[in-house]
């Protein structure tokens, strides 16, 4: 058995910081090596293959976010802490570009740091699988590119179905509604998730079937489910679907002969279709509200939506973009941007929703600053339709309990 409890890898320009992390590490049991220069990092990267790496981001003549890049891209697993003198500020943005270029478990070390710091960042727990990981373990030919016939056949065969992810207010804490997610059942691939079919099927023209499954589906569902009346379903709808002018017709058609009130049905749009053709988009949601349904913009603040445009179309609700929530326990800016979206919000009479909520601390957050629903993982994955009845009844134990 390994006697040390991981490797710890150490580039730092000046060789008495590095001789001193060692010293710290191997006081922490941890086995350490440290370099002064790029090439030696990265040869010890291949051959040594440490668990755990700290950068100086700051090195005469080589650069820190450079040395992050190169990372990223040879898909390191490692454990990364980034260390410098210089300001938070940066290194949180070096942090933040670090996390876009793949890399993972990043933990900052401002300089001069403490034995406690390095114990804390070496105790991370050795971090699950990586989709990158886990797709490697997988046969290749489940990660195959999709094509136009195989979209064709799973219309034709009804492969695609659907999971629901729960949306709950962040002051109760109670079930507001649920949002329906496509997830394609292929015969030999498995399950094949939207990401890499829905945008395939918007360029290809073949959404608009997609959509019309995926709202049977959806109020199928929903008509089924017992005293639905206080919940809501979200539907997400592709900006080609609303260049349909049938559309509002066809979906009161769909939830009137399942006695549902379009006053329950919300339909998530993303900013770019609603920014694409505004003229479109505002007949569009101005015929849709009139019958009652509801408009949320989905993946608020990523995209190129206005203020103007906000103001303009009538929407019912925004959604903040989850790589918000997902990064508010990290940064400051990530608060604070969904904080004054909340406000936003408010102040024009909008509900706001913040999804990617990953942990509790994040969801307390959201009920300081007022926001109304929250949706993430920490509340619930999406999940097939029948296990949803299940999900609600140890929720409400739980409630009754005070778990929540
Ligand atoms: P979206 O509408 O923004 O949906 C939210 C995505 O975030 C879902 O991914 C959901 O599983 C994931 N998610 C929820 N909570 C968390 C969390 O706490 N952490 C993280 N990391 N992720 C979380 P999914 O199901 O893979 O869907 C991806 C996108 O595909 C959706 O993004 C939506 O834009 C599109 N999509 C899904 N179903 C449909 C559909 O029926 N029609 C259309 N047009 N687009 C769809
Ligand atoms: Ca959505
Ligand atoms: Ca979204």
């Amino acid at each position: 058995m390994d006697p040390f409890k991981g490797r710890v890898l150490i580039l730092d320009d000046e060789h008495a910081v590095g001789r001193s992390i060692e010293l710290m590490a191997n006081h922490l049991g941890f086995e350490p090596k440290s370099v002064t220069d790029a090439s030696d990092f990265f040869e010890a990267i291949r051959t040594w293959n440490p668990t755990h790496i700290i950068l100086d981001l700051v090195m005469p003549g080589m650069d820190g976010v450079e040395v992050l890049q190169r990372l990223g891209a040879e898909g390191c697993e490692a454990n990364i802490g980034i260390t410098s003198g210089i300001g938070k500020r940066v290194l949180h943005a070096a942090k933040r570009s670090a996390a876009e270029h793949g890399l993972h478990a990043i933990e900052i070390l401002p300089k001069p740091f403490s034995v406690a710091a390095l114990s804390a960042f070496l105790s991370v727990d050795q971090q699950e699988p990586t989709e990158k990981r886990r797709r490697a373990q997988l046969t290749p030919e489940i990660y195959e590119p999709v094509t136009m016939s195989d979209i064709q056949v799973a219309i034709e065969q009804r492969q695609i179905q659907l999971v629901f992810q729960p949306k709950i207010d962040c002051m109760t804490r109670m079930v507001r509604g649920f949002e329906a997610l496509a997830r394609w059942h292929h015969p030999v691939r498995g399950i094949i998730m939207p990401d890499r079919f829905i945008p395939l099927s918007e360029r290809i023209g073949l959404i608009g079937a997609i959509t019309n499954q995926v709202i049977e589906l959806s109020l199928d569902w929903y008509s089924g489910l017992e005293s639905n009346t206080h919940l809501s379903i979200s539907i997400n709808i592709s900006a080609k679907t609303l260049g349909s002018s049938d559309f509002p017709d066809e979906l009161e058609m769909s939830c009137k002969s399942r006695s549902i009130k379009p006053s329950q049905v919300i339909l998530e749009v993303t900013e770019t279709a609603a920014t694409d053709d505004q003229l479109l988009a505002l007949d569009m949601f101005t015929r849709l509200r009139m019958k009652g349904f509801h408009i949320s913009i989905d993946d608020f603040g990523v995209g190129n939506s206005t203020l103007a445009m906000l103001a303009r179309l009538p929407f019912s609700e925004i959604k903040v973009d989850k790589s918000f929530a997902m990064t508010a326990g990290s940064f400051n800016e990530s608060r604070a941007i969904i904080q004054s979206t909340v406000d936003l919000s408010h102040s024009l009479d909008l509900h706001v929703v913040t999804e990617g909520v990953e942990d509790a601390e994040t969801l307390n957050f959201l009920e300081e600053i007022g926001c109304d629903f929250a949706q993430g993982y920490h509340i619930a994955r999406p999940m097939p339709g029948d296990k949803v009845i299940e999900w609600m009844a140890r929720r409400t134990e739980d409630y009754r309990l005070n778990l929540l």
